[in-house]
């Protein structure tokens, strides 16, 4: 770990990295054995982990094995994921299995290797206070260190609605603590509500089980009008380049809420590989297994509220969106939220909250994510995933984390890297200098 000793002696640094997920991971590997920015990322976590809770078997990544924590910045570095597959001797296998996509426990493991790989990070301490006075001051559980720029990169958690929030335990859970939760449930009836990539994974794994260990009745409640697919189609991938960001970020508030709003499915739908699975093992549980009760299929509809079952478990009301004044109800021994993730907040950053300029509920970011700020310019804040609506639907997808990093890291060493070509469709209406309209 390269660093200069202030004269407090406390380590000081050129960046500190709040969070090892994979979006800092992304930066910290890009800012390996750099003399010229000095790192050190902190997590609060014991050690590397990746949405663990909720790593089925069979699941794989959303994206493709390119959009790993460098390649699309910096194909060279050596933590990319066929770097990973090379150090361990495996790169013929991956290739051999002929994946159609990454799995992601996989994918997990590569990013574990990279953390471990990296002495700039360190596992197990938490990340209290930042104060400011000419440097930054950053109070850990451990220790203080300072530093020129901090890169909060805190991710997301959980989310359910506030009406079931203290109704939350052993059997109504987020799907986030699946596999350690969701046990016991043969013979049960189950309700997973959402109708994203992780609902339909949960869905699946629950119709897929063995034997007594299969529920009585599962049934999927979704606000969608249907179990809509991701759209992986290439045109609309263009909205997952960096030309795309940029121009993203100049558009109107409402324009962007917009857009994300009517592009949602482009990042939020689910696998056409999952839909399918599960369309074949609701079909031969009907009517190859004459099992006519185990599924139950919802779209369209609203949970309104949760209450405590007549004779035990949960009452689960929900609102049809095409008919708002009937309400069923679901009986169920689990209930399973399916509900997404919403940012972590930043309470570390409250010593200095009133110098940092907002954007609606987000921290408000220039074109290389530092927060706008009081302060001087060479001392900033930096956020990763945490402006949605300021850079679009990529920011708390994979697709950009290298790319992103890279903006960073260019500006903690003040120069500007290379950046590919641009889409092949022209987002804006003001030509490109040297090209005629
Ligand atoms: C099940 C699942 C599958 C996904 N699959 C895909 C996919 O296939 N493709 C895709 O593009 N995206 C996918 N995503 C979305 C996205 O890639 C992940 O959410 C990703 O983890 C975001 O990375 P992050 O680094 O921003 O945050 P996180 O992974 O949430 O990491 C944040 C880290 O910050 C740490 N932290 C928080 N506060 C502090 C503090 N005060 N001090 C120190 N450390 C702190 C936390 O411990 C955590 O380790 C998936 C999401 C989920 C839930």
């Amino acid at each position: 770990m390269v660093h200069e000793p202030t004269r407090s002696g406390a380590e000081h640094y050129r960046c500190l990295g709040v969070g090892v997920g994979p979006a800092n991971l992304s930066l910290a590997s890009l800012l390996h054995n750099r003399p010229d920015v000095t790192s050190l990322f902190l997590d609060r976590k014991e050690s590397f982990s990746w949405h663990d809770g909720q790593q089925l078997p069979g699941n794989t990544l959303q994206v493709s094995l390119f959009k790993d924590l460098v390649t699309l910045a910096d194909p060279r570095n050596p933590f990319s994921f066929l770097s990973y597959l090379h150090d361990n001797g495996r790169l013929y296998h991956f290739l051999n299995a002929q994946f159609d996509a990454v799995p992601r426990v996989e994918y997990r493991n590569y990013l574990a290797w990279a953390s471990r790989c990296n002495k700039n990070i360190v596992f197990g301490e938490a990340v209290k206070e930042v104060t400011f006075d000419g440097v930054f001051t950053v109070r850990t559980d451990r220790r203080t260190v300072t530093a020129d720029n901090v890169v909060v990169g805190v991710g997301s958690r959980p989310w359910v609605p506030g009406h079931v929030r203290d109704k939350m335990g052993p059997t109504q859970f987020h799907a986030n603590e699946y596999l350690e939760s969701a046990r016991d449930l043969g013979g049960k009836r189950v309700v997973v509500i959402g109708g994203g990539q992780s609902g339909a994974e949960v869905f699946l794994d629950l119709i897929n089980q063995p034997g007594d260990k299969l529920p009585r009745r599962v049934s999927w409640v979704s606000r969608r009008g249907n179990y809509f697919p991701i759209d992986d189609s290439p045109f609309t991938n263009d909205y997952y380049m960096p030309c795309y960001a940029d121009y993203f970020f100049d558009l109107s508030r409402e324009a962007r809420h917009t857009f994300n709003e009517r592009n949602v499915l482009s990042s939020d739908g689910i696998s056409e590989s999952t839909l399918k699975e599960i369309y074949q093992r609701a079909y031969v549980h009907r009517f190859v297994e004459n099992n006519v009760d185990l599924v139950g299929l919802y779209p369209n509809r609203e949970v309104t509220e949760v209450s405590n079952g007549v004779y035990g478990g949960w009452q689960v009301a929900s609102r049809h969106n095409d008919h708002p004044e009937s309400t069923e109800v679901f009986e169920a021994d689990v209930v399973i939220w399916a509900t997404g993730f919403r940012p972590t907040r930043m309470d570390f950053l409250d010593p200095i909250a009133d110098r940092l300029e907002r954007d609606g509920d987000e921290l408000r970011i220039d074109e290389d994510y530092a927060v706008y700020w009081d302060g001087p310019d060479d001392r900033r804040v930096f956020v990763q995933n945490a402006a949605r609506g300021q850079r679009g639907l990529a920011d708390p997808n994979l697709s950009l984390n290298a790319w992103r990093s890279q903006r960073i890291a260019d500006r903690l060493a003040m120069v500007s890297s290379n950046e590919q070509l641009p889409s092949f469709i022209e987002w804006s209406s003001k030509p490109r200098a040297g090209r005629t309209p």
